[in-house]
């Protein structure tokens, strides 16, 4: 399945085939044509079994040394016409004015292996510097993109909106950031790797035709249903792809709280217009359940601690309505699109949360705060963080208790056993009321026992930097289905060691 670091002596020939009206089809406003620079002694640490399936890439050529080279930069895969492209953003709430493209080189867009219609952009994270580097390396460490890899096929198996991870190749050549690391190299899939900045970019500059382009093509290639949603978006398809974004980035937000994932730095060039979950950096799963955890070192104001991201993905949908204003037209059509956000927002969390408690779904329609569950959801969380109870612990107890109608082991996560048992209550007479037992079957599929938390990542990161990287791809194993047992790492699935509280993570990467 993995390719050993000598070439195989007949490389298996792939050829891919491109989409011709890709995102480089819009022209040079958009991006800049580029070759990536090359890095000494590529290998293939790991790839994606699942995604080179989808893609129709043959395992053969994974296995070979071209592989390595082209998923390095180092050689082009055929056809691949490379390219780095522009946006701005806003960074930390302030105004950053141009970003774009500065270590991720672009391939082109390929087909997907059993749909045409559907496409994948491959984008070489990594693979050195661009016109938009600014004062940058154009590389990326082994360590965080050991981090990207692993967390992009994790989300992806926890049903988590994400651009994918087809490979991770490294090399030995040095980087240099807060001490001397090595470089390596992610390729990053996606239908689509635009972002937010990418429009408040021409917005910002008063480029009104490369807004409105940009804006078509988005519609076109990703959101069809917009292009007619005319009268009832008071006659602007941009009112309508505004409010499909708000409600696509609702539902990855839904997500990311009910799993407890902190993105970290939620900048609005960091927002994916497909509601993706982009940009791994300094992310943490949660440990113990705490609304304030700031898991970025950088991120001194603790703008985007955990429970401050629902609201932080509302700030940026303004950003993008800013930008996308002037199409629109209309204040009140703008500021009715973004509003969408917020009542999807709490549906998509509520019923995510129904499910972790193994409730039945709510009827369509049904007003989710005038349902008793939302209130038995708010008294837990708030229990759980007064205790600091370890998230996803809690969860897989809960989903074995009530596989087994014994609490014994939930209880054992609280010094307050009063508190817990007035929880209990709680949700014991909702299943009452509900006239239903729990749904352990449910649970059981809706809490994950493995997540990426900081320490699994560190422990494989520290082998696969003294050069065994068979755990990293054990960890990788265990993610793609994570909600399974097991057994043989259960320890995976265990309470973090003291010294995961010491990683720091920052936005180095
Ligand atoms: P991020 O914080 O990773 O979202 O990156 C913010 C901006 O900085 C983007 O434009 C990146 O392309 C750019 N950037 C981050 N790291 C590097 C690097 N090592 N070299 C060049 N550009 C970088
Ligand atoms: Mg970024």
């Amino acid at each position: 399945m993995h390719a050993s670091s000598s070439p195989s002596a007949v490389p298996s020939a792939w050829q891919p085939s491109w989409h011709s009206n890709g995102f480089a089809s819009l022209g040079p406003a958009f991006l800049t044509r580029l070759q990536p620079t090359p890095l000494p002694q590529a290998q293939l640490l790991t790839h994606s079994p699942d995604l080179a399936a989808q893609l129709g890439i043959p395992a053969a050529w994974l296995a070979s040394d071209a592989a390595a080279q082209m998923l390095t930069g180092n050689q082009l895969l055929p056809g691949s016409q490379p390219y780095a492209s522009v946006y701005s953003g806003h960074q930390f709430g302030v105004w950053a004015g141009q970003l774009g493209d500065g270590r991720a080189i672009m391939l082109g867009e390929l087909q997907d292996g059993s749909d045409p219609a559907q496409g994948w952009e491959l984008q070489l994270k990594g693979a050195g510097p661009t016109p938009y580097s600014r004062r940058g390396d154009g590389r990326a460490v082994l360590r965080s993109s050991i981090r990207e890899f692993l967390c992009s096929e994790a989300m992806h198996a926890l049903g988590i909106p994400t651009t994918r991870a087809l490979s991770l190749t490294s090399s030995p050549a040095p980087v240099y950031r807060e001490e001397v690391e090595t470089a390596a190299v992610v390729c990053r899939a996606a239908p689509s790797l635009i972002r937010f900045g990418h429009f408040e970019h021409f917005a910002a500059r008063d480029q009104q035709a490369e807004l409105r382009q940009l804006a078509d093509y988005v519609i076109d290639r990703y959101y069809p249903d917009c292009r007619n949603a005319g009268t009832q978006s008071r006659g602007s398809p941009y009112a309508a792809l505004l409010r499909a974004v708000a409600e696509r980035t609702a539902e990855m937000l839904a997500h990311w709280q009910a799993v407890g994932f902190c993105h970290g730095v939620m900048n609005s060039d960091n927002m994916s217009i497909l509601g993706l979950t982009i940009d791994y950096g300094p992310f943490q799963f949660l440990d113990g359940f705490n609304p304030g955890h700031i898991c970025n070192h950088s991120d001194t104001q603790g703008r985007y601690a955990f429970g401050q991201q629902p609201q932080i993905a509302y700030w940026n949908l303004f950003c993008l309505g800013q930008a996308l204003h002037p199409l629109i037209g209309e204040e009140d059509a703008t500021v009715a699109a973004i509003e969408a956000y917020r009542p999807h927002f709490s549906q998509a969390f509520a019923a995510l949360m129904r499910r972790k408690l193994g409730l039945p779904a709510l009827a369509a329609n049904s007003d989710e705060s005038a349902d008793p569950a939302t209130a038995v959801v708010g008294q837990l969380l708030q229990l759980l963080a007064s205790e600091r109870v370890d998230y996803t612990i809690f969860w897989t107890r809960l989903s074995e208790a009530a596989a087994s109608a014994s609490y014994d082991a939930v209880q054992d996560l609280f010094v307050d056993h009063s508190a817990w048992q007035r929880w209990l209550l709680s949700y014991q007479e909702l299943l009452q009321r509900l006239g239903a037992a729990p749904d352990a079957d449910l649970m059981q599929k809706s809490n994950p026992r493995f997540v990426l938390r900081n320490h699994l990542g560190e422990q494989v990161i520290r082998a696969a930097q003294a050069g065994d990287a068979q755990p990293l791809r054990q960890l990788q194993t265990v993610l793609a289905t994570p909600y399974d047992a097991h057994p043989a790492h259960s320890d995976w699935a265990g309470f973090p060691p003291d010294w995961a509280a010491s990683i720091s993570i920052s936005c180095s990467s």
